[in-house]
């Protein structure tokens, strides 16, 4: 890249099929673009995951995060003695075979499997690619550890590369507030919250996802836990019409859990998206009992921090009921946010308390 002047400003990936033309390696126009790039990006990487993740908490960490990790387009997920990578721009795709050898030299891991399987390499003129690509094949399933439970992971066909990493601290944050609360996860998927919420010592747990593949698995995680299904309902349907039906039939919980996938994947799309967040919120407050929380996220980049809140403000207001923030949730330390690249930071979070008295 150069300036108007002529001045050398650094070097960038340059995808001429997408919007997004540039993605920035270096803003050093001296540093060369090459193995030893990105043996020192990786080494970085992985020494600060070493800092901020306690290896004793879990053997499930994302170890590479794109644009944070400067290296945009490449997504390092660990799980146990497994890497899941997904290449979803075309500077790294350039630069694969590469990345892959420093991998396997500095992760001892038994195999790479690749979940390229996402739409944004449509918009880098990229095929959809899918399987593995180091050592040994994976098993159907791959068990983790988090935060003393254990958990299924579907590499090969689950969500993103399998498990949703980014919420780890703020499952733990449901764990403590859940004894003997009657729980509803809404967007379960796999049970994350919801097996937190029990092993927190919740009454019940009414775990909602459209997608059977994901509840059995979260059945099979209850098991794997010996945690007891007899306190657990899985729902199959549409959160938007579950809530509807839970509100119509008078059912209430004391402590809700909102995990919807993005709304908004475009800039344009934040507009019906905040419509969609403000439905969900609503009829959650309605749910709740007198006192109860809300444990409410929006991963859609597109939906700041302050719009969320005001969302959220707004669907109390309509929902008729007093409530206070207690808390901001943010994504876990292996998801951080380069200084230079606040898009990064595209999960919010906020713990609601709803008021105990009528107003
Ligand atoms: N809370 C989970 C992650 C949720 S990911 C965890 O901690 O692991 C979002 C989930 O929402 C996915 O499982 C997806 O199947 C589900 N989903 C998407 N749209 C939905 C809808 N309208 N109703 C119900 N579930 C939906």
């Amino acid at each position: 890249m150069i300036s108007s002047r002529g001045d050398g400003l650094g070097f960038a990936a340059y995808s001429p099929d997408s919007q997004i033309r540039a993605r920035l390696w270096t803003w050093d126009d001296k540093e060369a673009i090459d193995r030893t790039f990105f043996l020192h990006r990786i080494t970085r990487a992985l020494a600060f995951r070493q800092a901020f993740i306690n290896p004793q908490s879990t053997n499930a960490i994302r170890l590479i995060h794109g644009e944070s990790d400067l290296i945009p387009g490449l997504i390092v997920d660990r799980y146990a003695d497994w890497l899941v990578v997904q290449f979803l721009a075309s500077g790294v795709e350039r630069w694969k075979e590469e990345i892959l050898d420093i991998l396997s030299e500095l992760v001892p891991v038994r195999g790479i499997y690749e979940r390229s399987d996402v739409e944004v390499r449509k918009l880098e003129g990229l095929p959809e690619r899918t399987g593995l690509l180091r050592g040994q094949d994976m098993p159907d399933r791959i068990q983790i550890e988090e935060n003393g439970l254990s958990f299924w992971v579907d590499v090969r066909a689950g969500q993103k590369t399998g498990f949703f990493l980014d919420q780890r601290d703020n499952r733990l944050r449901v764990r403590q507030l859940s004894k003997d609360k009657d729980v509803l996860d809404c967007f379960s998927y796999t049970g994350g919250f919801s097996l937190s919420a029990l092993a927190g010592g919740a009454d019940s747990v009414v775990a909602v996802d459209a997608s059977p593949d994901a509840l059995s698995i979260l059945r099979d995680n209850l098991q794997l836990n010996q945690l007891s299904s007899g306190h657990v309902q899985c729902v199959q349907g549409n959160v938007f019409q579950i809530l509807r039906q839970y509100r119509d039939a008078a059912r209430d919980f004391d402590l809700i859990v909102l995990d919807p996938p993005k709304f908004a994947v475009t800039a344009s799309q934040v507009e019906k998206a905040a419509r969609g967040y403000k439905d969900i919120n609503l009829l959650a407050f309605k749910l709740l009992r007198p006192g109860g929380i809300l444990v409410t996220f929006s991963c859609s980049g597109g939906i700041t921090p302050e719009l969320f809140q005001k969302i959220v403000a707004d669907a109390a207001l309509d929902a008729e009921c007093d409530a206070r923030i207690v808390m901001r949730l943010f994504q876990a330390a292996d998801h951080p946010v380069g200084v230079n690249f606040p898009e990064g930071a595209y999960l919010k979070g906020l713990i609601v308390n709803k008021e105990s008295g009528d107003r």
